[in-house]
């Protein structure tokens, strides 16, 4: 599930020595390679390779990239030696990263802000296009919300851009970000509809509400309807229906 392919951004101060590289993508021998080349063009080394969640196409080559270039790699799951924490700032040769929890996609979901840069690397919280899949049990809704909102908070600094995980750097963010949470709660309200109407089971509400949805992505749309229902079950969002029995 790489859509049109993950990006692995080099991050650098401008004459430093040393870079980060958030998430090196899938264990692709050539494409890391030129990950390294292009810092060692520069001069620099890879000091450190940032995770945005644990998902493959963005974590597989990490092992790889971190034998390649003894940089230890860190992510907010607690499996890493060094976790990352919300709020904790990276000096990467004095290039500055804020480390912001945004759990939605996953719970691992993790973004990085560069505040001299007014720059947001968002993994795949937000995409360069279309909208992200909060993927049931992992993913939960309420999370999303909450994260697409505190993004819409950093972004609302004047020239912020979105670096996403896959898709074209997003120059315009906080509208994008408006209409990923109006998108949100419309889907909500869909599956809530649904379940008013008497159909509470998953596969059904996915193909009432997707009709058009490629086979291959039946499983991510099931996850999604799922991250609804949960979140029908569990919020005291006034979206939540009266009528629904658990
Ligand atoms: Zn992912």
């Amino acid at each position: 599930m790489t859509l049109d392919g993950t990006n692995s951004w080099l991050l650098a101060e401008p004459g430093a020595r040393v870079a980060a590289v958030v998430d090196p993508g899938p264990d692709d021998e050539g494409h890391l390679a030129r990950l390294a080349g292009l810092a060692a063009e520069r001069g620099q080394r890879i000091g450190l390779i940032l995770l945005t969640h644990r998902h493959g196409d963005h974590s597989a080559g990490a092992g790889t990239f971190s034998a390649l270039t003894a940089a230890p790699i860190r992510g907010w799951h607690r499996s890493f030696a060094a976790p990352l924490a919300d709020g904790e700032r990276l000096d990467i040769g004095g290039l500055l990263v804020d480390v912001v929890a945004t759990p939605g996609h996953t719970s691992d979901s993790v973004s990085f802000h560069l505040p001299a840069d007014r720059a947001l690397l968002t993994g795949d919280t937000v995409l360069g296009r279309g909208s992200s899949a909060v993927l049931h049990p992992d993913g939960r809704v309420a999370d999303m919300l909450t994260s697409l909102r505190r993004l819409r908070d950093l972004a609302a600094e004047a020239g912020t851009v979105i670096l996403p995980g896959h898709g074209p750097v997003v120059v315009d963010p906080v509208p994008v970000l408006d209409r990923l949470l109006a998108a949100r709660y419309r889907r909500v309200a869909e599956v809530r509809r649904a379940v008013a109407d008497g159909e509470v089971n998953p596969d059904a509400i996915v193909r009432s509400l997707y009709s058009r949805v490629d086979p291959l992505l039946h499983r991510v749309a099931r996850a999604s309807v799922e991250a609804s229902l949960h979140y029908l079950d569990v919020t005291d969002d006034p979206l939540r229906p009266s009528d629904h029995a658990p």
